[in-house]
């Protein structure tokens, strides 16, 4: 087909988008499996049991070859227990990167602990390996990593400072289920993974969450704090087994099971439907690869390392190649092409926010980030450039679900369409807004039509 692309739709030349996307963006896909999987549960009147939630954990130790796997009611509370699990307590720092969704490290405070934000690598947009070793105090218990959008952090130096520290690595995978660093399976390299199954995930279920590990006592950890219904005589350790009966925390983390049920078929499916998704993607970034001022946000090929599922897929923009384009003109450009989903700016970094700042969450009389350190927590507000101007640099892309070249093909010409013609723009560009991108990424969906 062939489409004038020589006018910008923003300044009245013809979409580049012209398919409807019919459910090329529609996630998680439901069948009928997954309705009756979840009627099984209803009729049986198992919502809170555990049975279906265990075949579900052994199903993700299956999956990803892990010693244990436990079950929880969202990602926030499995990595709550992940850091609990790691022995996070009072007077304890945890080193998390600043540009994330803020459960991977808020949980902290609730066992009074304190958060130490590092910076992120501006290619990977994970945790900076380099940015971590003088960050790391008497009193740092974890590191979390996040694998955020997708995309593998580099694990091996990570691992490396971790052990020379005798510190533990938790791995938050929210964004990267089935992502592949090195050949290993994301959320087995460091101590401890945990992650969200929320609906909006790469691996959606719903309100659950998983935490996988190989090691007993970070596992039985987890249980104690918020599964009193698990906490029994099948726990091992000296020091949990005379508390058995009751959760530590007071927390009840319980996976409902009509999320379980859901999860079984869902994973049953995720390694086929994440497959697609690579395939799509990469094809999109391959129809872009020379285009100026754009760069993909994706694991290098043939390096061993692959994107989990794509989850809130972003692009890298390099406004300095396309005349000093501002990204957000640049995105309201692609959005006129067709493009829905183009916006600029990606999580916004937690350093800057009150709650890391001010908040007295619990009455110490002082914010609590000081009240559970001796320590103040260092380069608040400083010591983080990547964070502190990555939302200016990047942009969210469409997510597709299939493999459909002509679709695709649609939707890249309207990135290299504006790309091209950044020249047209530059006159009226009213430069970026103060704030990019938000506290969270999640977008419920409208509406739920069937497909
Ligand atoms: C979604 C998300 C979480 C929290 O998971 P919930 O299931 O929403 O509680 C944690 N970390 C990251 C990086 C996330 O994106």
């Amino acid at each position: 087909m062939s489409v004038n692309t020589e006018q910008l739709a923003f300044l009245g030349g013809p979409k580049s988008v012209t398919e409807p996307p019919g459910n090329m963006f529609t996630w998680p896909i439901i069948t009928q499996e997954d309705e009756e999987a979840a009627l099984e549960v209803l009729r049986r009147g198992a919502m809170s049991g555990t049975d279906v939630t265990e075949q579900f954990e052994a199903d993700f130790r299956e999956w990803l070859g892990t010693s244990y796997a436990l079950g929880f009611n969202n990602g926030t509370a499995s990595l709550q227990a992940a850091m609990y699990g790691c022995g996070v307590g009072l007077g304890d720092e945890i080193i998390c990167p600043s540009i994330t969704y803020w459960a991977s490290g808020v949980p902290a405070y609730s066992l009074g602990a304190t958060i130490v934000f590092a910076d992120i690598d501006p290619v990977t947009l994970c945790l900076d390996p380099e940015d971590i070793e003088h960050r790391i105090t008497d009193r740092t218990k974890a590191i979390i990593v996040v694998h955020y959008f997708g995309h593998p952090a580099d694990m091996d130096p990570i691992m490396e400072i971790a052990e020379r520290h005798g510190i533990k690595v938790i791995e938050d995978v929210s964004h990267a289920h089935g992502g592949i660093y090195k050949g290993r399976q994301l959320g087995t390299i460091g101590h401890v993974g945990a992650m969200s199954l929320m609906a909006g995930k790469s691996l959606a279920v719903g309100e659950a969450g998983m935490l996988v590990t190989n090691d007993r006592e970070i596992y039985e950890r987890a249980i104690a704090l918020g599964h009193y219904e698990r906490f029994n005589d099948r726990i091992q350790s000296e020091a949990l087994r005379p508390f058995i009966g009751l959760p530590l925390g007071g927390y009840k983390y319980r996976m409902h099971q009509l999320s379980s049920a859901v999860g079984r078929v869902q994973l049953h499916h995720y390694e086929e439907r994440q497959a697609e998704i690579r395939r799509a993607m990469n094809y999109f970034w391959d129809l872009l690869e020379d285009v100026p001022g754009l760069r993909a946000h994706r694991t290098v090929k043939d390096s061993g390392n692959l994107m989990g599922g794509w989850y809130a897929a972003h692009g890298h923009y390099r406004s300095e190649e396309l005349g000093g384009l501002s990204v957000s003109r640049f995105c309201e450009a692609v959005r006129a092409e067709g493009v829905e989903d183009c916006f600029p700016g990606c999580n916004l970094p937690l350093h800057t926010h009150p709650l890391f700042k001010d908040a007295d969450i619990y009455g110490h009389g002082r914010p609590t980030r000081i009240a559970n350190s001796p320590h103040d927590v260092r380069n608040m507000d400083s010591g983080l450039p990547v964070s502190s101007s990555i939302s200016a640099k990047v942009y969210s892309i469409p997510w597709f679900k299939h493999y459909r070249p002509e679709v695709i093909e649609q939707y890249a010409l309207a990135f290299r369409k504006v790309a091209t013609h950044y020249q047209d723009l530059l006159a009226d560009d009213p430069g970026n807004p103060a704030t990019m991108g938000g506290w969270n990424m999640f977008k419920p969906r409208k509406s739920v039509k069937a497909d």
